[in-house]
């Protein structure tokens, strides 16, 4: 089954907002097995939508539209869809209704125009929209279909998540026959993307090409690392998990430690994982990423299980006055280690992790941009520091310190063993 995306605004040809809606479909329809070998951006006008959408249609299966759904005068998705599909637009009861609910629990009233939104497509299935006014849209073309989405993005991850994808995968089921294609996703961390490829190419060449074997694509996700996708196509959900996990096994055994969790994981979670199972709680220092690692680590639902707090010692003075940390150089691997250890005294926390260097564009204490030291202070160990050297400018280094230092606790904390 082949899907093309194709993102509707005349803001996005006029660059005043990224495509950030194409990017994120593109990796879903991947991570679902779906191939998707062409992406247009077309401006809010009829005649060119309908030539987008026609074009579409001629060399794939499926189109995914994103925008142009609003109550406005230039929202045309509608009706270029209704055009391609060559049928007239009528108003649905439901949509209408559940609009003017949306409004009533506002407490505001509905103008009149946001009745364009429950207009519909002859012989359309409706989305049911829940937390914007505009539905989505299953438009059967002959045989192939368009999928309308709104284009707020949370709107648009959602409708496709609850509704797009569940009639994609019976589409991708028919098309096969019988069977179900599903996909696990292997997060690593550490390797670069050529790196990985070299490790897994005797993999990928002892899978081959056959017929019902796994299917290997590796996708980048920038400062967050490489996603492995294994997809199989197996005859029910049972043998196709069965598979998964075979294959998720033979993977973690060729990248090693680089693997740090599956699907939705993230390193927070890793983090968390590690943290939970040694019934450890986690004290930070952070100097220059000023709370932005805190913040990451917080964003895990239940992190008050494990996360005591933070001290963000920006300046020499509060990581001598509030963390213990000796007078002398603070971008060094004596004041991590002091950072660290201060953070477990100064929070209660069983585990310390601290961050100190230079941010740049200016070099500090004679170290250059991009120099980060990152202590870590573990129950029954000697304190530990490791210097990092990290590419880019002032926002990029500080990103990459918080996700090498999450790393590097992780790898840190899985290497105790259970008693610890
Ligand atoms: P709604 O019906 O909810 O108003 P809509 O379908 O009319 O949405 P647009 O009006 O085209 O969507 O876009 C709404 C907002 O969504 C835009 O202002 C923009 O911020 C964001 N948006 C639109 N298209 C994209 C895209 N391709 N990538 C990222 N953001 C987008």
């Amino acid at each position: 089954m082949r899907v093309e995306i194709v993102a509707i605004g005349t803001e996005l040809l006029l660059g005043q907002i990224a495509d950030t809606n194409a990017a994120w479909l593109g990796e879903h329809l991947a991570l679902a097995g779906v191939d998707s070998h062409f992406h247009q951006a077309v401006g809010d006008n009829l005649e060119r939508i309908v030539l987008a959408l026609r074009t579409a249609l001629a060399r794939s299966d499926g189109v995914v539209t994103s925008g142009g759904l609003g109550p406005t005068h230039d929202d045309i998705t509608r009706q270029a869809i209704a055009e391609v599909m060559q049928v007239p637009l009528r108003q649905d009861p439901d949509v209408a209704a559940r609009i003017r609910e949306l409004f009533a629990s506002r407490g505001r009233e509905m103008p009149a125009s946001n009745l364009r939104q429950a207009e519909v497509p002859e012989g359309a299935t409706v989305i049911e929209q829940r937390l914007g006014t505009a539905p989505g849209l299953i438009c059967p073309v002959g045989e192939k279909v368009v999928y309308a989405l709104p284009g707020v993005p949370y709107e648009l991850y959602e409708l496709f998540e609850r509704g797009v994808l569940p009639d994609l995968r019976r589409r991708v089921a028919a098309e096969g026959g019988t069977g179900v294609i599903a996909s696990r996703v292997l997060r690593t961390w550490g390797s670069s993307e050529s790196a990985l490829g070299e490790l897994l190419a005797p993999r990928i060449a002892a899978l081959g090409t056959a017929a019902g074997s796994p299917t290997l694509a590796l996708l980048a996700s920038g400062i967050e690392g490489i996603k492995i996708r294994v997809t199989v196509k197996a005859p029910d959900r049972e043998t196709a998990d069965e598979w998964l996990a075979a294959e998720e096994a033979e993977l973690r055994a060729v990248v090693g430690e680089a693997a740090f969790g599956t699907d939705d994981d993230t390193m927070e979670t890793a983090v968390a994982r590690q943290l939970g199972r040694l019934g450890w709680t986690l004290g930070l220092a952070e100097s220059l990423t000023g709370g932005l690692a805190s913040s990451r680590l917080v964003s895990q639902v239940g992190a008050s299980a494990w996360f005591r707090g933070a001290v963000v010692s920006y300046s020499a003075e509060v990581k001598q006055r509030l963390l213990g940390v000796p007078a002398g150089p603070v971008v060094s691997e004596e004041a991590a280690r002091a950072m660290a250890v201060g953070a477990t005294e100064a929070l209660g926390a069983d585990v310390g992790l601290s961050l100190t260097g230079v941010a740049g564009p200016d070099a500090a204490e004679g170290q250059r941009p991009g120099t980060v030291f990152v202590g870590m202070a573990l129950p029954g160990e000697v304190p530990a520091a490791q210097r990092l050297q990290l590419p880019g400018d002032r926002d990029r280094v500080r990103q990459m310190a918080v996700i090498s230092a999450m790393n590097l606790l992780r790898r840190r904390l899985a290497a105790v063993p259970d008693s610890g």
